[in-house]
């Protein structure tokens, strides 16, 4: 079943809101000021059955000139339009403007209803027709077909609604359905009893009564209370259907035409729109630098100002690129459509397709602003995604970020992810909550960098594996997420670009410097802790002979990756197979008793207290034993001692015993 929108079109008195209660039975004027007035004002809605049985939503749109704003947000979502003619009138000023606007909108499926035929005789009808034809040649209206009808005698009407499901049958492109729903809202109004209730017509994707869904631009989350289509509770409604949707947690007040209702997270709200404007040949004005505007899309009206980036100016049937500064925000999506007006006297003056709803300010005249919109008028959706992953080359950007710039669903995004992947454009680190995208651009620019980088370092440091991981991400990445960073490391040693030892990078085939000087020197060190034996000697007091502490500290580095030696205070280190040696003396004697203490490790290594202290503390590190108490505690159990340090075996995860000096 296709879900479609008719709407009407047309100067006001020409018989719109006639010929639809002709052709549905039902009054769509429903204000009283409507009634009395004899004239629509706000847009009227009903539906209509197709003989085929498939029913068709209803949009009736005023006339009057006063009240175009609502004429154009009626005009959103609409599938085919009726362009209704008094044939006793003919082409008004109205009806010129409304199908400018329709050809703005890009609404191309239209019929001509010549209306009002009782009125006249039938030279006349011919005359009527005739100068139609004359001024709708050459434009989207061209072809559009031509009926006679009288909504008030009911004649040509049968003729009419089968070229109407002719046209839905064979013309009509159903909206997207696969995409984000996006709903602007062109009624909002609380019924006692229910609360808020919006309507608007569904321009893509489907909604059901599950959803949570976000107000843009105000920000507010909603859940749905019940979602009506053509007067009937429904489950879940689908693009180009025409939906009344209860809300709860949002005020009627809150909500004004030009809100729209979609997923949390799927738009950002933007000041800003980058645009292809083309002005109407009938238009009177040129459109020149920062002139005020009224914008017109979806169901908003707001004020701008349009920068020409591109022209000096734009004279009728020209078109040209500007970025609209607007008074108030919005949430748009890249091909929506918009009408713009002339700020005072208020007139239609032109339109066009938003090419960037985020971009960023532009200055006038720069040749890559124009190259990219350029792009984003011609290009796919992974062309546009492309460019926003490449604006983001420091910090790279997320796909859910990529998914409310461009207002496509998280899975359309993955689908240009992927397909520029495959092109070598971008690189992603996947998240376990979301994916981060780097342009292949920037990656490479990236590692260029860090190569440089390490290569000056391993030549300035020649006694070191390399740069600290960390000392690498503060210095050239620090916008980039740590966790991200570290995808991004893991990928290069996996291609072998990079080389890690522990946190060290370096690149591929560096070694560290083993030459006379580190023979030298790793020799008195280690010479020095060996003779120690286990009455620690301070690393400040060992004679290395001459050398730049900074080296000696290196090769003491290089030492203990390697695992030769071990720290086993700030200030004293040791041979690692002395503390293998103690930590085997250690075990045995905790296998006898479970409680070790100082004194005791002191006289089993025949050392002083105040190296016997860091051996257990060393044993605490490694996990072979586990202190309970401070210095200054008391325990508990009888025979310990006040002041008492303890230390207890560690087996497994069970709680050990407890030691005591
Ligand atoms: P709208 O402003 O285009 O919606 O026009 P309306 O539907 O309100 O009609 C304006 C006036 O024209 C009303 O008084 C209608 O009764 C009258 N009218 C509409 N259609 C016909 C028609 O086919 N023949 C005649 N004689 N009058 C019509
Ligand atoms: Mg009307």
């Amino acid at each position: 079943m296709k879900h479609i929108i008719i709407g009407t079109a047309g100067h006001i008195d020409h018989g719109k809101t006639t010929l639809i209660k002709a052709l549905t039975g039902r009054n769509t004027d429903r204000w009283e000021e409507e009634q009395r007035r004899g004239i629509t004002i706000d847009l009227g809605f009903t539906w209509f059955d197709l003989p085929g049985g498939d029913r068709a939503g209803i949009i009736d749109v005023p006339g009057h000139e006063r009240f175009i704003n609502n004429m154009v947000a009626g005009v959103v979502g609409m599938d085919m339009v009726l362009l209704v003619v008094a044939a006793d009138e003919g082409i008004m000023p109205q009806t010129r403007e409304h199908m400018d606007i329709l050809s703005l909108l890009g609404i191309e499926k239209s019929i001509i209803v010549l209306n009002k035929c009782d009125l006249v005789d039938e030279e006349w009808t011919e005359l009527v027709e005739e100068e139609i034809r004359e001024e709708l040649a050459g434009s989207f209206l061209e072809k559009a077909p031509i009926v006679r009808v009288s909504a008030a005698t009911g004649a040509g009407l049968k003729e009419l609604v089968d070229i109407i499901e002719k046209i839905a049958e064979e013309e009509v492109v159903e909206k997207d359905t696969a995409t984000i729903p996006r709903l602007p809202i062109d009624r909002a109004f609380s019924l006692s009893g229910f609360g808020t209730i919006i309507t608007g017509t569904l321009l893509s994707g489907t909604i059901t009564k599950e959803d949570v869904l976000e107000m843009y631009p105000i920000g507010k989350t909603s859940k749905i209370r019940s979602i009506q289509v053509h007067g009937q509770d429904v489950d879940k409604c689908y693009a180009g259907q025409r939906v009344a949707i209860n809300l709860s947690n949002i005020k009627k007040r809150e909500i004004g035409r030009g809100c729209v209702l979609a997923p949390p997270g799927s738009m950002k709200n933007t000041d800003l729109l980058d645009v292809k404007m083309n002005i109407l040949d009938s238009s009177m004005r040129v459109l020149t630098n920062h002139t005020r505007l009224h914008l017109f899309t979806g169901t908003s009206e707001i004020l701008c100002r349009a920068v020409l980036l591109d022209k000096e100016e734009i004279g009728p049937g020209e078109s040209g690129y500007v970025q609209l500064r607007l008074e108030e925000e919005i949430a748009l999506r890249r091909g929506d459509k918009f009408v713009v007006r002339f700020y005072s006297p208020m007139e239609t003056i032109g339109g066009g397709v938003v090419l960037e709803p985020n971009p960023s300010i532009h200055r006038r005249f720069q040749e890559p602003v124009i190259e990219d919109l350029k792009r984003k008028e011609s290009g796919s959706t992974a062309d546009v995604i492309e460019m926003h992953v490449k604006n983001y080359k420091d910090t790279m950007i997320t796909l859910s970020d990529l998914a409310r710039l461009t207002a496509l669903s998280p899975e359309e995004v993955e689908q240009d992810i992927e397909e520029l992947k495959e092109q070598g454009l971008i690189r992603t680190y996947a998240l376990k909550k979301d994916t981060y995208v780097w342009h292949a651009g920037a990656a490479k620019e990236a590692e260029e960098t860090l190569l440089n980088a390490l290569k000056k370092y391993e030549a300035s440091y020649p006694y070191r594996y390399g740069m600290k991981k960390a000392e690498i991400h503060t210095n050239y990445f620090r916008k980039i997420k740590p966790n991200v960073f570290d995808l991004y490391i893991g990928s290069l040693t996996e291609e072998g670009i990079l080389e890690r030892v522990d946190e060290f990078l370096c690149t591929p085939g560096y070694q560290v410097r083993k030459d006379t000087l580190y023979d030298r020197v790793s020799a008195a060190l280690m010479g020095a802790m060996e003779k120690a034996g286990f009455d620690f000697v301070r690393y400040s007091e060992i004679p290395v002979g001459s050398v730049d502490p900074d080296v000696e500290d290196d090769i003491r580095n290089i030492l203990l990756e390697e695992g030769k030696i071990v720290k086993v205070t700030d200030e004293m280190y040791t041979l690692s197979s002395y503390m293998e040696e103690a930590k085997e003396k250690i075990q045995e004697k905790l296998k006898e008793d479970p409680v070790i203490t100082i004194a005791q490790v002191r006289d089993m290594f025949q050392t002083s207290r105040k190296s016997a202290k860091p051996i257990l503390e060393y044993m605490d590190s490694i996990k072979v034993t586990k202190k309970t108490g401070g210095e200054s505690e008391f325990c508990g159990e009888p025979h310990f001692a006040k002041r008492a340090v303890h230390f207890h075996a560690v087996r497994g995860h069970s709680r050990g015993n407890v030691h005591e000096i």
